[in-house]
């Protein structure tokens, strides 16, 4: 079987680690803080010291770190991954990054023999812990082939996009998708309650027809609740929209809808809600409209 060594054991690294070493996979670790490093090595996972390091101990090496800054210093860093490869190893990036460091990684691990792949991911926590990810993959086919049956332990919709970055691209689209819903939802919900009509059996009558979505299920249900905790932060959504927004710069694409997301994120960042959901949107509408 092949060594796996794993980068980044945050909300998402953490659970997939998991269920790699789960599967039977030999698996080594690296974490920026020692703490979470402890727990996977509590659970049978071996040690590494740096990213170096873990190249050095594997055949496929896997991030799940912040954003393209970090994967950057992770893998082309002064300890990092590409110090420690060799030819014929696989590296799998599972962080949302922006498409263009995606291929400039590509490019800089060819240079060494080293296969890589973009394979960022959607399912949030819940998809991470129950390796049920959603995975969005760009690179060469061979490469997508071998990483299969690893990625198979952490999800179970898995598609082979296009070339490096093909992965990244989509998952930029998949944030548009979801942002423009946590925001339709958020202000259906405000209308409910601000008409005097009850927005759990609003939210209910909706899942039943073609408004139905997982957001308005899963985020609708947690707005009702007043449960903002994430899931996936603020400030790490706010990344991916920035993400969007380079993009649509570089193609000079004028998309009106993702236009206006950064300005209602900006704004619950700046009441201090970074840390909590994106879905605490909803308490903006209720601000603005009276409803707090
Ligand atoms: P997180 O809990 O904040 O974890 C981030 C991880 O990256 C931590 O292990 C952190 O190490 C590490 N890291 C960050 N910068 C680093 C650097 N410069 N060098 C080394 N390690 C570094 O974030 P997460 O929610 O797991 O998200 C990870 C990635 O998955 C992000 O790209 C995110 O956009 C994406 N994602 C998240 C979700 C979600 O629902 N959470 C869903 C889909 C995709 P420390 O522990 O030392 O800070």
């Amino acid at each position: 079987m092949e060594r796996i060594g794993f980068i980044g054991l945050g909300i998402m690294g953490q659970p997939m680690a998991h269920n790699i070493m789960q599967a039977g996979y030999p698996l080594v670790v690296y974490n920026r803080s020692r703490p979470a490093m402890e727990i996977l090595g509590a659970a049978g996972a071996t040690l590494a010291e740096s990213p170096k390091a873990i190249a050095e101990q594997s055949d496929v090496m896997i991030t799940c770190v912040s954003d393209s800054p970090d994967v950057e210093a992770v893998v082309l860093g002064s300890n990092g991954l590409i110090k420690g490869v060799q030819s014929g190893m696989l590296y799998i990036d599972m962080s949302t990054i922006a498409p263009a460091t995606s291929r400039q990684i590509y490019t800089a691990l060819q240079a060494k023999g080293v296969d890589a792949l973009d394979a960022p991911v959607s399912g949030g926590d819940i998809g991470a812990q129950q390796g049920t990810l959603s995975i969005m993959v760009g690179g060469e086919a061979a490469a997508f082939q071998r990483a299969l049956p690893i990625l198979q332990t952490m999800g179970k919709n898995i598609v082979h996009v296009g070339d490096a970055g093909a992965g990244q691209v989509t998952k930029a689209c998949n944030q548009i998708v979801v942002a423009l819903t946590v925001q339709a939802v958020a202000e259906a919900l405000t209308l409910a309650k601000k008409s005097g009509v009850d927005p759990a059996k609003v939210r209910e009558a909706l899942l039943g027809g073609f408004a139905q979505s997982r957001v308005l299920d899963v985020h609708g249900q947690r707005m009702l609740d007043g449960n903002f905790q994430p899931g996936f932060k603020l400030n790490l959504f706010r990344k991916d929209i920035n993400i969007v927004l380079q993009t649509l710069r570089e193609l000079q694409l004028p998309l009106f809808g993702t236009s206006q997301v950064p300005a209602l994120m900006d704004a619950l960042l700046a009441q201090g809600k970074g840390d909590l959901d994106y879905i605490s949107l909803v308490t903006l509408y209720e601000s603005l409209t009276g409803l707090e």
